[in-house]
């Protein structure tokens, strides 16, 4: 019998052969959404630089003794709107403030406007705040020394604006990886055309595309590569000088009308793993001429399912990523299912169960041909080997939104 590897093998197999580009560049925090931090930012300032008026009201001084008290009329002795620096805050009187303007020297609260009564240039305290009390402190979000992202963090919209609050216009990020895609098969036709008889439209390319631009990499579109030896061999040759790493779908298996395997043997080195997983048994690892080479089963839902577990982890290391794998979640099945020989990934959807809870629904047709089943699903359950699953058991999904993009 057949020995096939199991999918974690082969994802730390994959990870272990993975290695950081080496390759940075500094953007300006405009364009660094979507980026891979290159280095630790550590804070140079304090945020806030200074204490500062969580409210509109007044900021006063209540440890000053008996002057400042409540239902005692008092004196305000300054204005201070935000961006301006007050100053110190003469002893018996409050300070008008507004939200975000730095407490004057000597104040130590801010009690808020609607608590206090307004009696021509005096003002009345409803009651006395307590110390500290609508005081955004100096330091309380950062401060000055401490790390605030650390290298392999992707930085989002809040890295984005963390980075400004420090002060900083630009960041060191990762170059964004170059992506060969390589499709191959003389049934493929492009999108557009008139399909004759024999033929399929070329989805995979676009389905490979759409990934690619979902980690943030860039593609380096290549034309569909006939089943010919030459062609072939030219098509992986120009991919191997023009990127960082070169997936390509079909033309793996074993094949007399395979040709990707022999080339890739010729110009660098292959592995084919038979891995215990459906869709996707077959996977190739290589190089070509030094640029590593991922080889994905070319039926549409294998492309697709492989990319995400096996080729993706690989990629977000290759870029610099902290984070490469996706978190499994449990949830109860809605239906029975037995598990086969292989590790099953699912397409799934999480559903209302009406209950109030949530359950897993699973997409009719799971044939590896059947692409609308990727589109329909929101999660792909994870069916261990031979496990007999009964409607209501938890069962472990791993999001579409954590396996398509960082
Ligand atoms: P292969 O590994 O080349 O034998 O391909 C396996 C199956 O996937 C065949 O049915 C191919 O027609 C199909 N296939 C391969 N590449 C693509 C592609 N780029 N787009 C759509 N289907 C494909
Ligand atoms: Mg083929």
């Amino acid at each position: 019998m057949q020995v096939l590897t199991p999918v974690n093998e082969v994802i730390a197999s994959l990870l272990d052969a993975a290695v950081c580009t080496d390759r940075t560049e500094r953007v300006g925090i405009s364009h660094a959404m979507g980026r891979i931090a290159a280095e630790d930012q550590v804070s140079a300032v304090n945020v806030p630089p200074g204490d500062n008026s969580a409210m509109d009201g007044y900021a006063l001084n209540v440890e000053s003794g008996m002057a400042i008290k409540p239902g005692v009329p008092l004196s305000v002795s300054q204005r201070i709107p935000a961006g301006n620096v007050g100053e110190e805050l003469a002893p018996g009187t409050l300070a008008r403030i507004f939200t975000g303007a730095e407490l004057p020297a000597g104040a130590n609260a801010v009690i808020m406007q609607e608590q206090v009564d307004v009696a021509g240039d005096q003002v009345v305290l409803q009651r006395l705040p307590r110390i500290g009390e609508n005081v955004r402190q100096w330091g309380q979000d950062i401060c000055k020394g401490q790390l605030v992202i650390e290298q392999g963090t992707k930085l989002d919209a809040p890295e984005m604006g963390l980075l400004a609050s420090i002060g900083l216009a630009d960041v060191s990020v990762y170059k964004k990886l170059k992506i060969a895609l390589l499709t191959t098969g003389d049934e493929l036709v492009q999108p557009g055309t008139p399909l004759n008889s024999g033929q399929i439209y070329n989805s995979n390319l676009y389905l490979m595309q759409g990934l690619i631009h979902k980690l943030n990499m860039e593609v380096v579109e290549l034309d569909v590569v006939a089943d010919e030896p030459d062609k072939t061999e030219e098509a992986l040759r120009f991919a191997a000088e023009h990127s960082d790493c070169i997936v390509s779908s079909g033309g793996v298996s074993v094949g007399d009308e395979d040709y990707v395997k022999s080339a890739v043997e010729k110009l660098g080195k292959l592995d084919i793993w038979r891995i215990k997983m459906k869709p996707g048994k077959p996977l190739a690892f290589g190089e070509v001429l030094g640029t590593p080479f991922f080889g994905l089963p070319g039926n549409p839902v294998s492309t697709f399912v492989t990319f995400c577990i096996l080729a993706r982890p690989y990629l977000l290391k290759y870029q610099g990523c902290s984070t490469v794998l996706p978190r499994m979640y449990k949830f109860p099945s809605g239906f029975d299912y037995q598990g086969g020989s292989r590790l099953e990934y699912l397409r799934v959807r999480l559903r209302d169960d009406g209950r109030g809870g949530t359950e897993i629904e699973k997409y009719p047709q799971q044939g590896s041909g059947i692409l609308t089943s990727t589109s329909w699903a929101t999660a792909l359950a994870v069916i261990e080997p031979e496990s007999s699953i009964e409607k209501g058991q938890h069962i472990g999904v791993l999001l579409k939104q954590d396996l398509v993009g960082t």
